[in-house]
């Protein structure tokens, strides 16, 4: 089981206040249990919820957005951590549309219940920029033809003057505009979530870590340290903090860190470094995130690695990417830096679906999980609810071995791999 202590993040220090949900005590029926208080089991409660489905309960080790989904960089934008051409080659043309629409109706999702729940999850409507780090524009049209081609998606081309209008870093040359993604608080997103699958019937518990999940006739015995639970069903939701009590999936899933810092206000140096409220990111492998927060900070993000390092390491190293990227910010101050753990499959896509009668699954989001696991939680709500077989797009990617310890080392030397390719092109671009 992963540490299940609060992270002290800038999200947990403007976190919603709320009343807290009890941890799970005795014993209890319900029909569909569900492990995990991140975006992908509260998406699916706050789906079963709306579909009038009763005797649903979601347990949480920790707090609500405990995992990736209280810590993340807050883009809320379409696809999946692999690639769109590499999604069509391995699902064909129209099954990955359809996968690649699922994101979008995640991003629209968002909007739609941050506005129906009034959740105060700071949603802003300023797309995101993929920005060029090369001096080859070939990386980005490429995308773009590949998005306009197959996926009907346009992703607007911004020109180097225009970007360095509105990013003012010479760092880029060119880039993409994704106008309609957004960014938002996303550890407020997930408590406003909770508390309206709570309002609407879901018994949310906080602080009960599921140590164990046993088959009982047609259902599940699940236990934690107090409690323990007959369900009809489980639905899995734990991410990159699944520690153990199902192994199959556990050993189907590669944590893998990366880092999140944020400064302090930044009051009229902010139009210094940027005068757009996009959030950001570019085309390397391991490639900077960042983007302006209301308050005036700015939020900085980026590297991957297998191993999770303190905050104090996380600054010193994101201090050195900040400045490659806006100098001018040489002396500003960090208020908070932390990590998180994103669940990666080999196959770098999500697994969703039914695993074994009635045991579900909706993990594997990776890097790029804020929209598509209210994707995930929508294909496995509807499942329950209504017997839709949607879930079934995803059936390719079933949680075969990571090869753990080995994928672990295996991931960190491709990385490495793929950084000193980056770093040789830069090298080849004149820069360092
Ligand atoms: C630092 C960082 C930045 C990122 N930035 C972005 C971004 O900007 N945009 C984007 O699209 N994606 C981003 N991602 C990825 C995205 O956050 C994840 O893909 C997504 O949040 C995954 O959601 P999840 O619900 O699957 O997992 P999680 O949010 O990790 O939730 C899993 C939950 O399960 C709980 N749990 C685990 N085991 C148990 C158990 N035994 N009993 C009870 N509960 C348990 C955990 O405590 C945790 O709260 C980022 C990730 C990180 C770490």
């Amino acid at each position: 089981m992963s540490d299940s202590t609060p992270v002290n993040s800038y999200y947990r220090a403007t976190a919603t206040a709320y009343d807290p949900f009890a941890a799970l005590r005795g014993r209890h029926d319900v029909d569909t249990l569900i492990v995990g208080g991140g975006f992908a089991g509260l998406n699916t409660a706050i789906g079963l919820a709306e579909r009038g489905q009763q005797g649903v309960m979601l347990l949480e080790a920790g707090e609500l957005g405990h995992g990736a989904s209280g810590r993340n960089g807050g883009f809320a934008f379409g696809g999946y951590s692999l690639g769109e051409a590499a999604l069509r080659r391995s699902q064909g043309p129209e099954k990955a549309k359809r996968m690649y629409d699922g994101t979008l109706w995640g991003v629209d999702s968002i909007r739609r219940r941050a506005a129906q729940y009034a959740i105060p999850c700071d949603p802003v409507e300023g797309g995101v920029i993929w920005a060029n780090w090369f001096r080859d524009p070939e990386v980005l049209r490429a995308r773009q033809r590949e998005l306009a081609d197959h996926y009907d998606v346009d992703w607007r081309w911004m020109p180097q003057v225009e970007l360095r209008q509105r990013i003012h870093s010479e760092r880029y040359s060119d880039a993409l505009y994704e106008s309609s993604a957004l960014h938002i608080h996303p550890l407020n997103y997930a408590i406003g979530l909770g508390r309206a699958a709570a309002a609407q019937g879901v018994q949310v518990h906080e602080r009960s870590p599921v140590t164990g999940l046993q088959r009982d006739g047609s259902g599940w015995r699940v236990s934690t340290a107090e409690a323990e639970v007959r369900a009809q069903r489980v639905v899995l939701a734990c991410g990159g903090y699944l520690g153990g009590f199902a192994p199959r999936l556990d050993r189907s899933i590669l944590p893998i860190s990366t880092y999140v810092m944020v400064t302090e206000p930044l009051g009229s140096r902010m139009t210094d470094i940027m005068d757009i409220n996009a959030a950001v990111y570019d085309t390397r492998f391991a490639f900077d995130y960042y983007r302006p927060l209301k308050d005036g900070r700015l939020l900085w993000g980026g590297r991957i690695t297998v191993r999770d390092p303190s905050p104090g390491q996380a600054k010193d190293i994101l201090m050195t990417d900040l400045l490659r990227v806006f100098p001018q910010l040489r002396d500003v101050g960090i208020d908070y830096a932390w990590s998180g753990l994103m669940g990666y499959s080999r196959a770098q896509m999500p697994q969703i679906g039914e695993l074994e009668p009635g045991l579900w699954m909706v993990h594997a989001f990776g890097g790029h999980g804020v929209a598509p696991t209210a994707w995930g939680g929508e294909l496995i709500a509807s499942a329950i609810a209504e017997g839709d077989t949607r879930w079934k797009d995803f059936a390719g990617y079933q949680p075969d071995s990571a090869f753990k310890p080995f994928g672990f080392a295996a991931a960190q030397l491709s990385y490495w791999w793929l950084q000193t390719r980056d770093a040789c092109k830069d090298w080849r671009e004149g820069r360092r």
